[in-house]
């Protein structure tokens, strides 16, 4: 279909996941987001799995006369985002962390991740793959699970849906029943040779959090990521306990103890850094370290907002992670933007805060530079994975636009995703597999997940929603009883 096949009503025949079928695909959006902003009157051509050529869309037309382009009205071709930091074995918990304080790691995620066995593995990463992509996510960074089952379940699951992953291979060799440092070492590295050079999963390791490894291994772990050209992820600075704990062990903050034992650098990616110093940010800055900014999480169970953008104004380099919060890239951007606004930008007067653009930018192609993956996705150019996103634009918050870049941080939403595209093949279509049957693993999961909790040795301490209302409105109804009358 040509442009000019438009039918007379000036409508276009209705798209369907077939017309994406071809191994070659000649795209020609009404918009295409690329670096500079958004772009019409752009080609896309879609080859092998990876974006050939993106330019004007006369040139592209003339130079491929014998391909049959398509048409996307009223559609942007944007990056698929990346997710900086996840947690693909989390999802079976979800909610039970709502209104808890702010370590859950220990009380709930490791007592849950601990008792998953390996069809529950696959179960959970599945489903939390699947959510990812219809929240627009088309890479996502796992921080490692402490879970035993192999990891090639995860990968497994992650293949299946079609989304990219960052896998990593926790390392962590102080507490509890580990194995000695020469068994990770060992397995560490057989991790990074068995998927490297894999389409859709990069090999990682990690270190859940500094104290939980000896300085030794977090040297070599992040040494062996450089030579591999992997990425060496840990959590850091994230809560006011495990700076102090840190502090009164070593005399050091986390950032602190791990560039002391020389982890720092431009393949170690760190998770929140929310609790910095002025010094630790130069160090951030000195090493290229980069940094995954989880504003959803900060919101949800932290201590306090990463400084996004000063990190930005010093070069620092950062993506933007869900933390396994919630798999929602646009309402990411818009946690983001806000976060910076209420807890920098209205004391300063700033009230550009990174003028829209920022939060884009790093959702994708700062993201992937953060995931290691700079060279493979987070941007519509030549040579990259076709990793990419149709949304639709006709809609009415978007109408009339005059700002995209803004509109898509302030007003998209997942549900404008029409099709995810990961290798440049189809993956999800209006927010469902194309090629599998999800609603069948949600049966599965809702029968499942049940006896995997409540097997867990979970502690929460605070009450679900409902049982919270019914403590207020009881404890309310005392207080009146007791009040003296008159
Ligand atoms: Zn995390």
């Amino acid at each position: 279909m040509t442009p000019s096949s438009r039918t007379r009503a000036g409508t276009t025949p209705a798209l369907t996941p077939a017309a994406f079928a071809d191994e070659t695909l000649l795209l020609l959006p009404e918009e295409v987001l690329l670096e500079g902003g958004c772009a019409r009157d752009q080609a896309v051509l879609v080859a092998g799995g990876r974006f050939a050529e993106v330019g004007d869309r006369r040139e592209l037309l003339a130079r491929h006369p014998r391909l049959t382009p398509l048409e996307l009205p009223g559609k942007l071709l944007m990056p698929g985002f990346i997710d900086a930091h996840h947690h693909l074995t989390q999802s079976l918990g979800k909610s039970l962390v709502f209104g808890e304080p702010s370590e859950i790691f220990k009380r709930i995620w490791v007592p849950l991740e601990g008792s998953l066995d390996e069809r529950l593995l696959r179960l959970s990463t599945k489903l939390a793959a699947l959510e990812a992509l219809r929240g627009g996510f088309t890479t996502a960074v796992d921080a490692g699970t402490r879970a035993s089952a192999e990891l090639a379940g995860i990968a497994g699951a992650a293949e299946e849906t079609g989304l990219r992953c960052v896998l990593g291979f926790i390392c962590n060799d102080l507490g509890g029943d580990r194995p000695d440092g020469g068994t990770i070492r060992r397995a560490a590295e057989r991790h990074l040779a068995d998927w490297a050079g894999h389409s859709l999963v990069h090999p990682s390791l990690a270190v859940s959090i500094p104290e939980v490894a000896s300085d030794a291994m977090l040297r070599d772990a992040a040494a062996l990521c450089a030579e591999g050209g992997a990425i060496f992820q840990t959590h850091v600075n994230e809560h006011l306990q495990a700076v102090e704990r840190s502090l009164v062990a070593r005399g050091q903050r986390p950032l602190e103890h791990l560039h002391a034992t020389g982890a720092l650098g431009p393949q170690t990616l760190v998770a929140h850094a929310t609790l910095v110093t002025p010094w630790e940010l130069n160090l951030l800055r000195d090493t290229g370290t980069a940094v995954a900014f989880n504003p959803v999480a900060s919101a949800w169970k932290g201590n306090a907002v990463a400084p996004a953008l000063q990190m930005a104004a010093q070069g620092i380099r950062f993506g933007l992670g869900t933390d396994g919060t919630r798999s929602d890239a646009f309402r990411l951007l818009d946690a983001a933007e806000t976060s910076q606004r209420l807890a920098f930008g209205l004391a300063s007067g700033d009230s550009s805060c990174g003028g829209g653009w920022l939060w884009l930018d790093h959702a994708t192609r700062a993201g992937a530079d953060a995931a290691g993956l700079s060279g493979v996705t987070g941007a519509i150019a030549p040579g990259l994975a076709a990793d990419f996103l149709l949304v639709d634009l006709e809609v009415p918050e978007m109408t009339p636009s005059w700002d995209r870049p803004w509109e898509l941080v302030r007003y998209a939403n997942r549900d404008q995703i029409d099709a995810v595209f990961t290798n440049g093949r189809l993956r999800l279509w209006q927010g469902w597999p194309a090629d599998w049957d999800a609603r069948a693993l949600l049966r599965e999961v809702r029968e499942a997940a049940g006896a995997a909790v409540e097997r867990a040795p979970i502690q929460r301490v605070h009450p679900t929603s409902t049982a919270h209302r019914a403590r207020l409105v009881e404890s309310r109804r005392a207080a009146a009883g007791r009040a003296p009358h008159g």
